[in-house]
C-alpha cells in the first residue's frame, strides 16, 4: 500500500486529514470491498469469504481499514459507512449468484458503535430485502468487547439476527475477555481465532496450547472454528492436527478485489480439488 507520510502518524493530523475527507469519501463512494477466501481444511474448498473495506483515497492511495475505521467510529460516520459495507456485500453476493457461481457466505465486520446503533437489525433486514439475498449467506463478525458492553440489548439483537437467519461469529477470539459464559449465553455459531495466536504455532508452545484448547472447546460446544492469519504450511498442519475446521490467510490467498475474487472463483471451480463448495 501507498499509505502515508511520517507527519501523518501524528494522530491529530491523521484525524484532520482523513477525518475531513471521510464524509466526502462516503458521498463519492471512494471505498471498495476486498474479499478473502475462507478455506475448509478437510477438502480445501472455498466455503466463504470475508469482506474487508479499503479506501481508495484520491491523493493518498489505498488506505487500510485500521487507519480510518477508528476515525469513522469517533466521528459517527461509521454508521453510513457500515451500512454501505453491508449493502455492497449483499449486492456482490447477488451478482455472484446471478453469474452462476456456487453460493457461499460472506461475512462483514461490525464496529462497536455500529453494533450499538438502535436500528441496526432493521437496517440489515431492509438491505437483505432490497437485494434479495438469502440471510443464511450473510455472516456478521462481532468482537468480544461488543458482546460485553450492554448484555440485555446485545442478547436481543443477536437473537433478532438469528431469527432472521444470519450467522454470527466472534472475531479476534482470545484477544479480549474470552468469557466462556457468553459463549453459552449468546447465539454464536463461529469463533475466529486471532492471528496473533496462529502466528507462533509450532514456535511458541503456549500459543499451541491456547489454540488447541480453544479449538477443542469450540468443537465440544458445537461452534465452528476458523483460524485467521494462516501464512505457512507449518501453521496449517498444526491446525489440521488440532481439528480446526476452516482457515483464512495469505497461505491460500490475500484479500482480493471483487473482480479478482470472481476470477479466483472461476479458477477454483475448474481446478480440483479446491472447488468452491455449494453450501
Ligand atoms: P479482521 O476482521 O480481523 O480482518 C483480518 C485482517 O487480517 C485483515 O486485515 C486481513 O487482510 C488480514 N489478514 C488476513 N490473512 C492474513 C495473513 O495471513 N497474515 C496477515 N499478516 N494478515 C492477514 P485488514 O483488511 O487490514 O483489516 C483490518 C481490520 O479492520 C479487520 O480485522 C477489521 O477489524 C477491520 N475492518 C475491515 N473491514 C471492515 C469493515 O468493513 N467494517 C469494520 N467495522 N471494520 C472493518
Ligand atoms: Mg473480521
Ligand atoms: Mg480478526
Amino acid at each position: 500500500y501507498r499509505v502515508y507520510d511520517d507527519f501523518m502518524s501524528d494522530g491529530h493530523h491523521a484525524y484532520m486529514t482523513l477525518g475531513g475527507g471521510l464524509r466526502k469519501a462516503i458521498d463519492e463512494e471512494q471505498f471498495e470491498l476486498y474479499y478473502q477466501p475462507k478455506i475448509r481444511l478437510s477438502d480445501e474448498l472455498t466455503v466463504g469469504a470475508e469482506a474487508l473495506i479499503r479506501w481508495n483515497h484520491p491523493e493518498l492511495g489505498m488506505i487500510p481499514p485500521d487507519h480510518f475505521i477508528p476515525i469513522a467510529e469517533e466521528s459517527g460516520l461509521i454508521l453510513p459507512l457500515g451500512e454501505w459495507v453491508i449493502r455492497r456485500a449483499c449486492r456482490q453476493l447477488k451478482e455472484w449468484r446471478e453469474l452462476g457461481y456456487a453460493q457461499f457466505s460472506v461475512s462483514v465486520n461490525l464496529s462497536s458503535r455500529q453494533f450499538m446503533q438502535p436500528n441496526l437489525v432493521e437496517m440489515v433486514r431492509s438491505v437483505l430485502e432490497e437485494t434479495g439475498v438469502d440471510p443464511k449467506y450473510l455472516e456478521l463478525e462481532l468482537t468480544e468487547s461488543m458482546l460485553m458492553a450492554d448484555a440485555n440489548q446485545t442478547i436481543e439483537k443477536l437473537y433478532a439476527f438469528r431469527e432472521m437467519g444470519l450467522s454470527l461469529s466472534i472475531d479476534d477470539f482470545g484477544t479480549g475477555y474470552s468469557s466462556l459464559a457468553y459463549l453459552k449465553k449468546f447465539p454464536i455459531q463461529t469463533l475466529k481465532i486471532d492471528r496473533s495466536f496462529v502466528q507462533d504455532l509450532g514456535v511458541d508452545a503456549d500459543d499451541d496450547a491456547i489454540v488447541k484448547a480453544t479449538i477443542a472447546m469450540a468443537n465440544s460446544l458445537n461452534l465452528k472454528v476458523i483460524a485467521e492469519g494462516v501464512e505457512s504450511l507449518q501453521q496449517k498442519d498444526a491446525l489440521v492436527g488440532y481439528e480446526c475446521e476452516e482457515v483464512q490467510g495469505y497461505l491460500y490467498s490475500r484479500p482480493m478485489s471483487s473482480h479478482d475474487f470472481s476470477s479466483y472463483l472461476t479458477e477454483q471451480s475448474y481446478n480440483a480439488p479446491r472447488l468452491v463448495a455449494n453450501i
